[in-house]
């Protein structure tokens, strides 16, 4: 009942995207590379999605952040393509995106090794809050849509997906039954084998054999988040590293981005200095 409710919402609300703006979102498809291959009833179907969650959550600049329409568009095309085949529902329970035009400082409290607390603040491009909105900075957004594997609104609402199951974000999103137990098995192996080599890496100074962002060595909620982004953006990447956490992704999501993909590699992958912090 849920389920055919927010269709007829979805319905009502495309009665306003008349033929102009149409072919504006579908304009804004053609230049976001991972979107561009989507085939026509996708497309149809990411625009709809699009729509509503451009319609549903409330996008607030910040520091007088110069977002425009287009910009707005951007945002709701990338953040509909992991619900492509889900549904909106799974965003639903947060309202607002917050749009900095640059990198922003976060409050940060944390206890090291030895027990000591620490408080400060960290220099973000992207953070999605446990109980509250989704904060994006315009300088990294001009970079996502590209088949690179950063993303930096599909890493956050991947946090989001992640937190909607329970509350906390720890790697676990809300899987259908029959995924879990094999999710339960191939995640944490996954997050501890990436920390390994990400560990070697550093040691070694060789980072060939690191085929995922290290910054998701941070915790497992940001793993997941990686690799959500790399299974959108560079599946490739994940499928050669990790293909038991691809292929429980692709049942998740319902979709395979890998024949999307271009079928190159582009070598090297990673330079340690060239990873955001989201
Ligand atoms: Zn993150």
């Amino acid at each position: 009942m849920f389920e055919i409710l927010s269709r007829w919402r979805q319905a009502r609300r495309l009665k306003g995207l008349d033929p102009a703006a149409q072919r504006r979102w579908q304009a804004r498809i053609d230049a976001l590379p991972i979107l561009a291959p989507l085939t026509a009833p996708e497309r149809d179907r990411l625009v709809t999605l699009g729509w509503c969650f451009l319609h549903d959550k409330r996008f607030t600049p910040v520091d007088e952040a110069p977002l425009t329409a287009e910009d707005c568009i951007d945002i709701a095309l990338q953040a509909a393509l992991p619900v492509l085949n889900l549904s909106l529902e799974h965003y639903g329970h947060f309202h607002e995106l917050l749009i900095y035009p640059e990198e922003f400082l976060s409050p940060r409290h944390y206890v090291d090794d030895n027990g000591v607390e620490h408080q400060g603040v960290e220099e973000l491009t992207g953070e999605a809050w446990e109980q509250g909105p989704v904060l994006l900075s315009m300088s990294e957004l001009a970079y996502s849509g590209s088949w690179d594997g950063f993303n930096l609104v599909i890493h956050e609402l991947a946090h989001k997906l992640d937190i909607a199951n329970g509350g906390l974000a720890n790697g676990h999103p809300d899987l259908p039954p029959a995924l879990r137990q094999p999710w339960l098995a191939a995640f944490p192996l996954a997050y501890a084998e990436q920390c390994e080599r990400v560990n070697e890496a550093e040691r070694t100074d060789r980072w060939d054999g690191v085929w995922l962002d290290p910054y998701g060595c941070e915790n497992e909620a940001e793993f997941f988040a990686v690799c959500v982004e790399a299974f959108f953006t560079d599946p490739i990447a994940l499928n050669t590293a990790f293909g038991e956490l691809y292929a429980l992704l692709k049942a998740y999501f319902g979709q395979d981005p890998l024949p999307r993909a271009p079928q190159w590699c582009p070598y090297p992958r990673i330079q340690p200095s060239e990873i955001p912090t989201t």
